[in-house]
């Protein structure tokens, strides 16, 4: 399975935020959308920046005045991103190996979506289920 075939069961579009964005807009942009991470398009300096939960929790443990400081200020710039023939299997070890739980999906500099590793388990989980169902028939034709 591939990331395209995922995406193309997912609705809505990735939440994005402006790079002016205050942190503390941010997660209620976050917590109103049910999402652990924004995309922030077309950032000075940066053609595509990240802010997820677990960048939230560092801030707030590091002192950060989270209505002060901007999202621009704070996001990961260099992102990595995964393409549309990129694996299933590929990306879970990517995101195990790199320590992140998202990924932008982009196709000549067309953002397709955002995959969180919810979206791969998920995925990884409807396929052993097919599997298990084919093998099922097998056995009882
Ligand atoms: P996450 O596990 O996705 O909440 O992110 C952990 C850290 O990695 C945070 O600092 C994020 O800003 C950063 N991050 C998340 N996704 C990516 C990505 N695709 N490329 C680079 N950094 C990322």
């Amino acid at each position: 399975m591939k990331i395209k075939d995922l995406l193309a069961t997912k609705t809505g579009r990735p939440v994005t935020v402006a790079p002016t964005a205050t942190i503390a807009e941010a997660v209620r942009t976050m917590h109103g959308n049910r999402v652990g991470a924004v995309l922030i398009p077309d950032a000075t300096g940066c053609p595509l920046g990240i802010f997820t939960e677990r960048d939230v929790v560092r801030l707030y443990a590091e002192g950060d005045d989270l209505t002060q400081v901007t999202v621009e200020q704070r996001m990961t710039c260099s992102v990595v991103l995964g393409k549309p023939d990129d694996s299933i299997d590929s990306v879970m070890s990517l995101m195990t190996e790199r320590r992140f739980r998202h990924l932008p999906v982009v196709d000549g500099g067309t953002l397709l979506g955002l995959v969180s590793i919810g979206d791969v388990v998920k995925a990884k989980l409807d396929e052993a289920a097919k599997e298990a169902e084919t093998l099922r028939e097998y056995i009882h034709s």
